[in-house]
């Protein structure tokens, strides 16, 4: 089994952003669980696939070639692949994995992790896309998918395939039973 990350390029101010990237790089390898993300070592990503590698876990890094350029690519990766756009890594990095996990991250990682819900509404992928919510980090997020569901944007079916929890453990119990909705969005569109 291998779960994708989607993380912030850059570390965040406060520390603790960094360190649960880590407790959770550590626990993904002691449950042989092999890591997939952006291929970087800076940042929250870079904290991850360190943590993930000093338990001798498995990490494959997907970075497009325009990336690798800036020299943030990971030195010590086994498994470094390169692709040819921002669109192909994300649909390797999706083959690749079994689950998503946002930990705090910008406009990258929010961007990643609602291409994984979009394509899971309308029912292209099933895999269950969750929020490691450190710090209270998405509470502000959550609010927001809330709102799109009072103003009718968002079914409230489909606003509940984002997991969220602030426990790792909790959160990978989680997606192991997830089990996604059967309803498709377009299918009963009028009754949103
Ligand atoms: P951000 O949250 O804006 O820092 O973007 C982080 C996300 O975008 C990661 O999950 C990566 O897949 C991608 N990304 C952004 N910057 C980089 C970088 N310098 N190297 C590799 N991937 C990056």
């Amino acid at each position: 089994m291998r779960i994708c990350v989607f993380c912030g390029s850059s570390p965040g101010h406060d520390s603790q952003y960094v360190n649960a990237a880590r407790a959770l790089g550590n626990l993904l390898a002691d449950r042989g669980i092999g890591l997939v993300y952006g291929g970087a070592s800076v940042g929250v990503m870079g904290a991850l696939a360190d943590a993930v590698l000093e338990k001798d876990g498995e990490v494959i890094g997907v970075m497009p070639e325009g990336l690798v350029g800036f020299e943030v690519a990971h030195k010590s990766l086994g498994d470094l692949r390169i692709v040819a756009s921002m669109h192909e890594r994300k649909a390797l990095m999706a083959d690749l994995s079994d689950a998503f996990i946002a930990l705090p991250g910008g406009i990258g990682t929010l961007e990643e992790t609602f291409e994984m819900l979009t394509w899971a509404q309308l029912g292209f992928q099933s895999k269950p896309v969750a929020l490691l919510d450190i710090g209270g980090y998405f509470t502000k997020l959550n609010d927001f998918m809330d709102h799109m569901v009072t103003e009718g944007f968002l079914r409230s079916e489909h606003r509940g395939m984002l997991l969220c929890e602030s426990n790792i453990e909790t959160l990978l119990d989680r997606m192991r039973d997830y089990e996604p909705p059967a309803l498709e969005k377009w299918m009963d569109r009028d009754q949103t």
